[in-house]
């Protein structure tokens, strides 16, 4: 997928960098849709199910527990 070319934990700065996290949203949707248990990861592109991963409040992009610590910025804990 072409999201792993995307640094989802920076802020966007151009129109096209919101799209392609809009992009994400949407298949990350789409995959919800489907099966209602697995997502891939909108940073490391793996599959993972939904009860293990972090929906951002911000961004609206699923994450799984090891990138939701790099996305919540608390890689530190
Ligand atoms: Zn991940
Ligand atoms: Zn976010």
């Amino acid at each position: 997928m072409s999201q792993l070319l995307v640094d989802v934990h920076a802020k966007p700065q151009t129109e096209e960098e919101k799209y392609e996290r809009l992009a994400i949203v949407a298949h990350q949707t789409r995959e919800v849709l489907k099966d209602k248990a697995t997502v891939t990861c909108g940073s490391c592109g793996k599959e993972r199910r939904i009860i293990h991963c972090c929906k951002c409040f911000y961004c609206g992009i699923f994450y799984c527990p090891r990138c939701s610590r790099i996305h919540f910025k608390e890689e530190d804990l």
